[in-house]
């Protein structure tokens, strides 16, 4: 399945890179002409320069978007034809598996072995998934009885604007696009600044599986224009989001100033991964060192706080600094990297302000730098910290990297505490051979996910988001249908 570094190489060198908006079906400028540097961030060098969209070209595609919706072109299509639409844009994307790969690895810094294997067969699959659910999903009628029939039926809701991060740029949006579209709904999506470039190819991929124009639109740019524009677009019916808590706040407050769409948010995280005595330890650390070392630690529903029983914490500590040292951040596009750049120099800064912090509050076990590899200096090494105070910063903020925090705990009791005591509510992690603690534990962890024996526990059947300033609604699963879709009711007296 992998190809060598020197085909990555030449392939990457030679693609063409779609830099305009997508509206209306169609590559266009940016109605200002303005442009944004797109950064490879593992060289430092300029990819393309992209359309830069603003609150024009967020107008123009919320306007071709509502036509499109009600016209019913796509929107009154019944759910199986629009399931075999779907079903060729996910077979599409099989097709173009390495494009796409290359595009996602090209534009933030993750290894190739990664894109290849996990991105976008990832996101072929949330595609297939969602198309195959839709046409499975029966309205109800109510028991009213007598000479009434009250049906209670799912529709869609209209326009879905989309706002998505960089750190997986494909499968980010696809989690949104695959149920919002597959219910009939008309999306525009905006993608993160640093990572437009296979957003704008899936459009135009969407486009050749069938899709018509104007359902689908792509405005890059920059949030505090294009994405503030869609959050405050009147004609907007709901507003769906991955990303920061703090910008999640915004999307609440601008529906709130303007329209009073609905938003649905998937936000930050600091999940606890509990370790108990009884656990395979070595199982443990092994999923430990996966679940905050995989890309970069730049993921949401990271384990980046592993709070461990103190009878082993010595002996967790020491098999967390093995598996840290055995990861060498590299060149994104060689099929043997594990571990790839920060999405930007900004963010692998933000990060080493992080190390920086830790060695001052806690015990630094392996790691601790930031590196320059390849002429770009956005590369961190996976990093380990034991005696954690419970209020040091690397403790409570998300840090969004390749930086775990140990901290030791005496009793069950003393562990949910500790879990507990955060403004998220992503995930959680408990390593248990007893079942009682398992289901107890389960219950007490005020989160969207416990993984038990594992981490991150993620699948399309299931349904991800979280708890407190983790987010509000879910993404994934048959459930996630719920945020594109309003209930009607529809009396009949006959
Ligand atoms: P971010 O800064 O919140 O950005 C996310 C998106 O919001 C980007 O498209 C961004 O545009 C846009 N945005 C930024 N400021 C805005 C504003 N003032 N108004 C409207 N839109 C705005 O997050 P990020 O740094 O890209 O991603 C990392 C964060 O995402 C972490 O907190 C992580 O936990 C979270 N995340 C959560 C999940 C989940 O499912 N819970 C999954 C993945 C990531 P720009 O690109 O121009 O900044
Ligand atoms: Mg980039």
């Amino acid at each position: 399945m992998m190809q060598s570094l020197a085909h990555y190489t030449a392939r990457a060198a030679a693609m063409t890179l779609r830099n305009q908006c997508w509206i209306g079906g169609r590559f266009v400028p940016a109605a200002s002409g303005a442009r944004f540097d797109c950064v490879n961030p593992a060289t430092a060098q300029v990819l393309t320069d992209v359309a830069r969209g603003g609150a024009e070209d967020i107008d123009r595609a919320v306007a071709v978007a509502r036509a499109a919706f009600d016209d019913g072109r796509w929107s009154r299509k019944t759910p199986g034809e629009r399931k075999e639409v779907l079903l060729r844009l996910a077979a599409l994307l099989r097709e173009n598996l390495e494009e796409f790969a290359l595009l996602d690895t090209l534009d933030m810094g993750k290894p190739i072995a990664e894109t290849v294997n996990v991105d976008v067969p990832g996101s072929a699959h949330f595609f297939q998934w969602h198309a195959e659910a839709v046409d499975k999903i029966y309205d109800e009628v109510a028991p009213t009885g007598g000479r009434d029939v009250a049906m209670i039926r799912r529709v869609p809701l209209g326009v879905v604007g989309a706002v998505v991060p960089w750190n997986y740029p494909l499968d980010m949006a696809t989690w949104k696009l695959a149920p919002a579209l597959a219910v009939g709904n008309s999306v525009v999506l905006k993608p993160a600044e640093q990572s437009p470039l296979s957003a704008l190819r899936l459009a135009e991929l969407a486009a050749e599986a069938g899709l018509p124009d104007g359902v689908l639109n792509v405005v890059p740019g920059f949030g505090e224009d294009a994405g503030q524009a869609l959050g405050r677009h009147p004609d907007v019916d709901c507003l769906v989001f991955t990303g920061s808590t703090d910008v999640g706040k915004m999307f609440q407050r601008y529906a709130g100033e303007s329209n009073m769409k609905q938003v649905w948010l998937e936000t930050g995280g600091k999940s606890p991964n509990l370790i108990f005595p009884d656990a395979d330890l070595d199982q443990a650390a092994d999923m430990a060192a996966f679940g905050i070392f995989f890309n970069q630690g730049e993921v949401c529903s990271a384990n980046s706080r592993m709070l461990v029983h103190r009878d082993v914490a010595e002996e967790m500590t020491a098999r967390m600094k093995t598996r840290a040292e055995a990861i060498l951040p590299g060149n994104p596009l060689d099929p043997d990297t594990k571990m790839g750049a920060m999405v930007d120099h900004r963010h692998a800064a933000r990060v080493a302000e992080f190390l920086a912090s830790g060695k001052e509050q806690a015990r630094l076990v392996a790691g601790g730098e930031r590196l320059t590899i390849g002429g770009s200096d956005a590369f961190i090494q996976p990093t380990v910290f034991a005696d954690v105070p419970h209020d040091a910063r690397i403790a409570r903020e998300e840090i969004f990297g390749p930086v775990l925090s140990i901290q030791t705990f005496a009793d069950e009791g003393e562990a949910v505490r500790m879990a507990n005591d955060s403004p998220y509510g992503l995930a959680a992690s408990v390593w248990t051979r007893d079942l009682s603690r398992a289901m107890d534990l389960s219950d007490r962890l005020h989160v969207g996910t416990v993984s038990v024996n594992t981490v991150d526990a993620l699948s399309a059947m299931t349904p991800f988001g979280g708890m407190k300033q983790s987010g509000i609604g879910r993404d994934l699963s048959i459930h996630s249908f719920d945020k594109y879709t309003a209930l009607k009711t529809v009396w009949i007296r006959y």
